[in-house]
């Protein structure tokens, strides 16, 4: 899990690892100056003269053999978009590469959440430009503002129009614009989004993300991603259920709910989240897990009780995302968040008396327009309370359209100290120091490898995160280990449990595939592949070897 700091995530989900670093986010502010209007008009447009590549233009090139770099800000709703784009264009036969100088064409998909993250993309569409490469805009920050000059021209291809990824990009490399930017219907009916059987290739190929639902039931006063993602639409029970259950034959351990709020699902098509837990969990194999994602306080309340069981199931993490945004009544209600201080604290209150070790995760928007001292203390003393182990902490950002984008802010300084009280005392407590021991003993289903590249991860019932040394291949196992080390944010640990009695919960460990580390990226390698490789090898060495045997034959016949 990611760690508080003040580059936290606040709605929609948890923070990714794709989400910018402090350095990135200050990347772009290292050279700014400020400098007189017209000047700045006069280094415009020279900039713009300034010799930029042609993009070549592939009209009598075969479709679906270029090359696309894919990069994704955001939540996990995001990143499932991105990997149904990867899937269909791989499967079209287009080669989706990581070398961004390599690609024919960049596919920017964009999170619109806070003002840095879409500073990052507009720079990367900057980059692309000047590289000559061709570009296709995804994901809320066009879909919510499409007409933005930066756009200009641009193809995009819009949140609910994924499944049509490969035309945009095929009709973009021939050197034309195109946009679709349409809700996506089905017999004039609105539905949540492209069918998930769709083609998909996972960055983890143990982690399936599944959306659940698109949009949402509220109208937060600081949110965009409300005019990108609209209003609640589910994905039927079945399909979701069925594609759960088609996911775990392709490999995949652990499944992630996610969308805008995984709480409000199911209200429109006469269903509910726990309706829909409750199936899922009848298809999820032995050892396998399930996370939920963000729900918001106001419609999980009503389902409690059967929220409690689920989370307490054995095939679920006990951990649930909750994000309050602020603890004072008066500012929830400015950011017409549909709840109070108190419901939140029911909802805490009943899932740490009835989930045992339960994880609670929280939001906090510090520097609100009408946050006053007063409301921030009531922040101070709700994370005092609770302590919670997971933290994202965010300034405000005032998003272009919102209605508190209109509002009179607080003094930069102000929501600066206000934000550093609040991480300073996120890190005065130890989450784990008390919780557990060295010497205790868990079992974790290990599907990550560690930011340092050194550790497997693995998450234990409660999905606290336990790193695990990286001599033997534990992807995919769920095994017994013991705690070695506490730290703030995870636990370390080492296997107690014999190889044979490891728990092997994907299906890509199975002879003909299997699971390699590259860097911190989980491969599948194919045997036959190594096969065919090792078999290569070994007719070039026999012939060299019979080159070099033969030229000593000259040598000392001569
Ligand atoms: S409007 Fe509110 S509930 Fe809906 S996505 Fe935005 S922050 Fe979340």
């Amino acid at each position: 899990m990611a760690a508080c700091t003040e580059i936290i995530d606040d709605i929609e989900d948890l923070i990714q690892s794709q989400d910018i670093t402090p350095k990135e986010r200050y990347a772009n502010k290292s050279n700014v100056t400020v400098r007189a209007k017209r000047i700045r008009k006069a280094i415009e447009a020279k900039e713009k003269d300034a010799a930029v590549p042609e993009k070549s233009v592939l009209e009598s090139v075969i479709p679906g053999t270029q090359s696309i770099y894919l990069k994704t800000w955001g939540c996990a709703h995001n990143n499932s978009d991105s990997e149904y784009m990867a899937g269909q264009l791989a499967s079209y036969g287009y080669n989706i590469t990581s070398d961004k100088s390599d690609a024919d064409l960049w596919l920017l998909n964009s999170c619109t959440v806070k003002n840095p993250s879409e500073d990052t993309f507009r720079n990367e569409i900057q980059a692309a430009n000047k590289m000559g490469k061709h570009v296709v805009l995804a994901g809320c920050v066009p879909q919510a503002a499409p007409k933005s000059d930066y756009m200009h021209g641009l193809s995009i291809v819009g949140v609910h129009q994924i499944d049509r990824v490969t035309e945009v990009v095929e009709e973009t490399l021939k050197g034309h614009s195109v946009r679709l930017l349409q809700a996506k219907k089905l017999n004039g009916k609105r539905v949540a989004g492209p069918q998930l059987a769709l083609p998909k290739v996972r960055k983890n190929p143990l982690i399936e993300i599944i959306p659940i639902n698109s949009g949402c039931l509220n109208a937060c006063t600081y949110c965009k991603t409300k005019f990108a993602r609209a209003d609640l639409v589910s994905y039927p029970v079945e399909e979701i259920v069925q594609r759960a259950a088609h996911v775990f034959t392709e490999g995949v351990c652990e499944i992630w709910l996610t969308s805008e709020d995984t709480g409000t699902y199911g209200r429109d098509i006469g269903t509910s989240l726990p309706e829909l837990l409750w199936q899922l969990v009848a298809v999820i194999p032995d050892g396998c897990m399930l996370r939920l994602g963000m729900t918001n306080p106001p419609y999980i309340l009503e389902h409690l009780e059967e929220m409690a069981k689920i989370l307490a199931h054995p095939k679920v993490y006990s951990f649930l995302h909750v994000p309050i945004q602020s603890g004072s009544d008066s500012v929830l209600s400015d950011m017409k968040r549909e709840y109070c201080r108190s419901d939140f604290e029911q909802i805490v209150d009943f899932l740490n008396d009835k989930v045992p070790g339960i994880t609670i995760a929280t939001d906090i928007i510090c520097g609100f327009p009408t946050e006053t001292e007063e409301d921030f203390e009531h922040t101070m003393t709700l994370c005092e309370k609770y302590k919670f182990p997971s933290l994202f902490i965010n300034q405000f950002y005032p998003r272009p359209g919102t209605p508190a984008a209109k509002m009179q802010r607080i003094p930069a300084d102000q929501v600066k100290v206000r934000t550093k009280r609040l991480t300073d005392l996120f890190y005065t407590y130890e989450p784990y120091v008390g919780k557990y021991v060295l010497g205790d003993r868990q079992k974790v289903l290990v599907t990550e490898i560690s930011h340092d590249k050194k550790h497997y991860v693995g998450h234990n019932k409660c999905y606290e995160q336990v790193l695990l040394p990286m001599d033997k291949n534990l992807l995919g196992k769920l095994v017994e280990v013991e705690i070695v080390g506490i730290t703030k944010f995870s636990m370390l640990a080492k296997v107690v449990q014999e190889e044979k009695d490891w728990v092997r919960c994907t299906t890509l460990e199975n002879g003909k595939q299997a699971l390699e580390v590259d860097g911190s990226v989980i491969k599948i390698v194919s045997k036959d592949d190594k096969t065919h490789s090792y078999a290569v090898f070994l007719f070039f060495a026999f012939i060299s070897c019979g080159i070099a045997l033969i030229c000593r034959y000259f040598m000392f016949s001569m």
